[in-house]
């Protein structure tokens, strides 16, 4: 018998952005002549840059020729793409070609990573979250069954609030994996190095590895905020770290990421040894992955040139100023916002609950946001909005929210 493999019937029945999806098409149903403007979700909106259309274009070029042609390439991608990263984004961290591992992007990565990890593995997330870190390990039978409150029985949970300054603290339970996310989706908050090195010291400490997503790095602006968890000593001994060129460089469509795995992060064997991750990764990528088409490698290492970075830069710039125009937007309502000057997201607390204020927010302005509730109880009273909407739309998104009475 086909029997189905029951772990995914604990998970939630709607994926966040598929109910807001549904909400807003209801809403536009009933208002055909509002413009609704998305400060939702978090997908880009500018272009590409020109030096990435101009690989793109010379990739796609040399696939004409038989000289040019490339089939099946190296699964953990191109030797010049892994040597641009490591030059460019890991320069004087001790980080080798052969522990970046190119991919499609970030999101299968942290779903994907924890595949190497034992089931009764226990797992820790923050509160407020990304939800993918969470269902994945609910897929692989590490969540459990959800406890009624948006959250599952089986993980260890690290409430991210005002009360903590929005910095997880150490957990009482022991957790084996610890995903950390920033700058963090959805709050936008940061970890100085400092904080950062908590977490490094405990996972040394307690045997334990933390996933570390830096899809949003390109954001940091603040000096001192590590923009790589291998800034901290001794992090190359238990982390694994996943970056996107989704936010980077607007490749939310074209698709690539990758993992940085060190050599020297291990697990434990069932007979107690140690076993590289990097070895497993390998075997895994080389096993269940093909490889990021050659056009898209060729586009992202023009992300790394002098050129490509000024062209990314200045695009990251234009989706900061519109969240700190949010920011300022909320702040000026009275309410209290973090986020926004290190990452594209705004986390604003919201006076009441979050989906509420999602319907008032989309009845009275037209403007879509993401309730905090689906990032997890903690966002209970939270709103995310994000600076990716172009200048227009968010300028006039704020002119609305302006004559809003709260
Ligand atoms: N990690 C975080 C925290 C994200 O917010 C996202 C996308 O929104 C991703 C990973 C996924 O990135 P990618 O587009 O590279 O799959």
């Amino acid at each position: 018998m086909a029997d189905i493999n029951a772990n995914y019937l604990n998970l939630r029945s709607s994926y966040l952005f598929s109910e807001i999806a549904a909400r807003v098409a209801a809403h536009a149903a009933k208002n055909p002549d509002q413009k609704i403007i998305r400060l939702g979700i978090g997908d880009v909106t500018q272009p590409l840059v020109p030096s990435v259309i101009k690989a793109l274009q010379d990739a796609v070029n040399e696939q004409s020729t038989a000289a040019g042609f490339k089939g099946y390439g190296p699964e953990q991608g191109y030797d010049f793409l892994r040597e641009a990263i490591v030059k460019d984004s890991y320069p004087g961290l001790g980080i080798g070609a052969d522990e970046i591992f190119v991919s499609d992007g970030a999101k299968c990565d942290v779903g994907n990573f924890q595949e190497l990890f034992a089931t009764g593995c226990k797992v820790a997330i923050t509160d407020p979250v990304y939800p993918v870190y969470a269902d994945a390990n609910v897929m692989a039978g590490r969540g459990g069954a959800p406890d009624g409150s948006g959250r599952f029985a089986g993980m260890i949970y690290l409430p991210c609030t005002a009360e903590n300054g929005f910095v997880p603290e150490l957990p009482k339970e022991k957790p084996d994996l610890i995903y950390l996310c920033y700058p963090n989706n959805p709050t936008g908050t940061v970890l100085t190095r400092d904080q950062l090195k908590v977490w490094v010291d405990y996972a040394r400490k307690n045997d334990a590895i933390i996933f570390y997503d830096s899809a949003y790095e390109c954001f940091i602006r603040e000096p001192g905020i590590p923009h790589s968890i291998y800034e901290v000593d001794g992090a190359r001994e238990v982390a694994v770290e996943f970056r996107s060129y989704s936010k980077t460089a607007g490749f939310t469509g074209l698709r690539c990421g990758y993992a940085v795995v060190p050599k020297t992060v291990t697990g434990k064997a069932p007979d107690g040894s140690r076993v590289a991750l990097n070895t497993l990764w390998n075997r895994r990528q080389t096993t269940k992955y093909n490889g990021c088409p050659y056009i898209v490698q060729r586009a992202a290492e023009a992300v790394h040139s002098a050129q490509g970075k000024k062209e990314v830069t200045a695009v990251v710039e234009g989706y900061l100023a519109n969240s700190k125009l949010i920011k300022n937007a909320f702040e000026k309502m009275g309410l209290t916002v973090v986020g926004g000057t290190n990452a594209p997201y705004v986390w604003v607390k919201v006076p009441m609950n979050s989906w509420d204020f999602f319907t008032l927010l989309l009845e009275k302005a037209g403007v879509v946001g993401t309730p905090g509730a689906g990032f997890g109880p903690s966002g209970q009273e939270y709103f995310r909005l994000t600076g990716f909407g172009s200048p227009e739309n968010t300028r006039e998104a704020i002119e609305r929210l302006r004559s809003l009475k709260l």
